[in-house]
């Protein structure tokens, strides 16, 4: 056996790695070369050397090959399109939202229906489905019985939420949760938070002159609320279905008004940045509708956090700080009517200061301080609901023309994408394997600038 000493093989890792750089610098000028940029002629060279180096030959070979490669997805041939959409394009304002975050997984999702195995275990969206339905019937319970908000103890609402949840799961469909050994700390578990959010949903109703008008209230043919239906300028048809989780009432002397409730487990702000990217339309959408069957004015959108409250407090907190910070995390958040009367109307203590229900914030005088508050004039509120109308206009039309590219959103306000969660990562290859993709990058802007932008698109016309 010949042994080999330590300097030759110093000696031959150095060039191996210097070939490795120059190996690397060859295919981001041959990349430049396929893009149309003139090269260097050495690189021509370089080429041949590897080439005919037999340890790199495979290597420039699979590389080549990879250049080649390409994933961007072809439209959808007509015939194809037909039959995924029929005469018209039945969607609700979720999908819509879906095919704006990407295309692609669109098609994924719902062109192929290609979904990964159902796992048995429960997950955020069984526990999600089963507190909106024991929410709704609460209070479906409660306005049965007559029984006024304001005169309901924390011991009346626990016995309820118990008997709802304990019927729930006898029901053959919540079985998913009875099947693993976890399911007495997750009812439990459950039971705590459905209370707690109960509870102030009840305060939030209860310090307000809105009433609920319905609850899963569905958009849907032979119901009140029918499904939106638009046509393009192309007079193709697009029907929208849909449901909402609560919509409220309130009378002023101007007029009747009305909120959209949303319950969510996880609630953002609502960013109009991303309501003009098309990944925020429903509660807008889902407002304007209403108002126009029950010809009501919009009083503003809303989401509710379905949470258990982690606190940051100190040991040393008293229980109304304590209790003061839970209040805090089941503030709403959304966007609502600049309108004094009608804030006043959803926060009947608020006189000035933030309102911790709300996200309005009043001054000393009483007025709406509009940069500490989340809300719109009535004016931009009908630009808004006049612009996703044309929005869903146009994310229709693209589904229509078989658009399914590669296009998932990047919001530069957090640096999410639509890719973090997407089950498709493997079949889409984005950005890999020398593949060019795009995000559809969002901008963060700032509101007034986001509404003075789209008044302008709108040409100022309501
Ligand atoms: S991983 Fe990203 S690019 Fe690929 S389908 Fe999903 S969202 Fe679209």
């Amino acid at each position: 056996m010949v042994e080999q000493s330590d300097v030759t093989k110093e000696k031959e890792e150095v060039e191996m790695l210097q070939e490795k750089q120059v190996f690397n610098e060859l295919f981001q000028q041959i990349r430049k070369k396929k893009e149309g940029e003139e090269i260097d002629s050495i690189w021509y060279a370089v080429y041949q050397y590897f080439l005919e180096k037999e340890e790199w030959k495979q290597t420039l070979q699979n590389s080549m090959k990879a250049l080649e490669y390409t994933n961007i997805p072809a439209p959808i041939e007509k015939d194809m399109i037909h039959r995924l959409y029929g005469d018209t394009l039945k969607t609700s304002i979720s999908r819509l939202e879906k095919y704006s975050a990407c295309p692609f997984s669109f098609y994924l999702q719902y062109g192929l229906k290609l979904s990964t195995k159902t796992k048995l275990k429960v997950e955020r969206i069984n526990t999600g489905t089963f507190m909106h339905d024991v929410i709704d019937t609460f209070f479906e319970r409660i306005a049965e019985k007559q029984i006024p908000l304001k005169e309901l103890s924390l011991e009346d609402m626990q016995a309820e939420i118990e008997k709802i949840v304990e019927e729930k799961l006898s029901i053959p469909r919540n079985y998913l949760f009875t099947s693993t050994p976890k399911y007495k700390v997750l009812v439990n578990r459950l039971k705590k938070v459905l209370l707690q959010s109960i509870y102030y949903i009840v305060q939030s109703l209860v310090e307000s002159d809105f009433t609920i008008l319905g609850n899963e209230i569905e958009f849907k043919q032979g119901s009140k609320y029918k499904p939106m239906v638009l046509t393009t300028e192309e007079g193709q048809k697009i029907e929208i279905t849909g449901k909402i989780d609560r919509m409220d009432i309130a009378k002023t002397e101007k007029g009747d008004y009305i909120r959209i409730i949303d319950y969510k487990s996880s609630v953002k702000d609502l960013d109009v940045n991303e309501v003009v990217a098309g990944l925020r339309l429903q509660l807008l959408t889902y407002l304007e509708e209403a108002c126009k069957i029950e010809e009501k004015n919009p009083a503003g959108v809303l989401y509710f956090n379905l949470i258990e409250p982690v606190l940051k407090t100190s040991r040393n907190s008293t229980k109304e700080e304590i209790e003061k910070e839970i209040r805090k995390r089941f503030k709403m958040k959304g966007l609502i009517l600049a309108d004094v009367e009608v804030i006043k109307k959803m926060d009947t203590t608020l006189q000035t200061g933030a309102s911790d229900k709300i996200p309005a914030y009043l001054d000393k005088e009483g007025n709406i301080s509009m940069g500490k508050s989340s809300c719109v004039t009535k004016e931009q509120f009908e630009y808004l609901q006049q612009y996703t109308n044309k929005l869903i206009q146009k994310i229709a039309k693209e589904m229509l023309k078989g658009n399914i590219t590669l296009m998932p959103y990047y919001k530069l306000k957090d640096k999410t994408t639509a890719c973090q969660y997407c089950e498709y990562k493997s079949i889409c290859q984005f950005n890999k394997a020398g593949c060019k993709n795009a995000y559809r990058y969002i901008p963060y802007w700032d509101k007034q600038v986001v509404l003075e932008n789209i008044k302008e698109k709108l040409g100022g016309n309501k």
